[in-house]
């Protein structure tokens, strides 16, 4: 169970580097904050994981939730895993992949997210539901069109680049591609949102059908 009953926050990504290139900046603001940031991975092997552990330790992470499934193993099936790291890790908000992404295994993630979300809050189901308040769409290689929420990270953005090095399999692909688009992608959206540096995002509000909460309940719509 986590410590402490304050807000935190879940990262759920497909692939080891995903944390780092997705919400690296918004686990290190987060995790200086003294708000827990746990990571749950849905695909991996030895070498991606410890250089997934590697730089989790670097970005602050508390939890780290390793997989040993391949790319092609992700599917509806891990919802329950989702569910799992939801109700130990208890977060406020949970932030994943978005659902206009091109990487098909992001895609699924994100829809898997979403419906974990909306099944670990039925009571009727667990007797530690747990209600997210929102999902948060990270951009990997996908750029928002109309990104909601523009996370200043100059102040933590070398210590991403550092946690980014630790994917050491992933670095020299394609002349170094991650590191240059990572630092060309928050460059760009500091631009727009007049930091040094920033990270998009999108908001999702879960939705929490069926009879199943009674914090659904209210006395009035307006
Ligand atoms: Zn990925």
């Amino acid at each position: 169970m986590p410590e402490g009953d304050g807000p935190s926050i879940l990262v759920v990504c497909a692939h080891p580097d995903d944390e780092c290139l997705g919400a690296g900046g918004a686990i290190a603001v987060h995790a200086n904050a003294g708000i827990p940031v746990d990571v749950l991975c849905l695909t991996g092997n030895d070498t991606r994981n410890r250089e997934l552990k590697d730089a989790a330790h670097v970005l602050g992470v508390r939890h780290m939730y390793c997989s040993f499934r391949e790319d092609f193993d992700v599917d509806e099936s891990l919802k329950r895993e989702v569910v799992d790291a939801i109700l130990l890790s208890r977060p406020e908000i949970v932030i994943t992949h978005s659902p206009m992404d091109y990487n098909r295994a992001h895609v699924t993630c994100s829809h898997l997210v979403d419906e974990a979300v909306e099944w670990a809050s039925h009571v009727t189901l667990y007797p530690d539901a747990h209600r997210v308040k929102r999902v948060y769409h990270m951009e990997i290689n996908s750029l928002h069109s109309r990104p909601q929420v523009m996370l200043d990270i100059g102040a933590v953005y070398g210590r991403v680049v550092k946690a980014l090095r630790k994917h050491i399999s992933q670095m020299d692909r394609a002349g170094g591609y991650y590191l240059k688009f990572y630092d060309a992608r928050t460059a760009l959206r500091g631009v727009q949102s007049g930091c040094d540096r920033a990270e998009a995002f999108r908001i999702v509000l879960p939705e929490h059908a069926g009879p199943f909460y009674p914090k659904n309940a209210t006395s009035r719509l307006v």
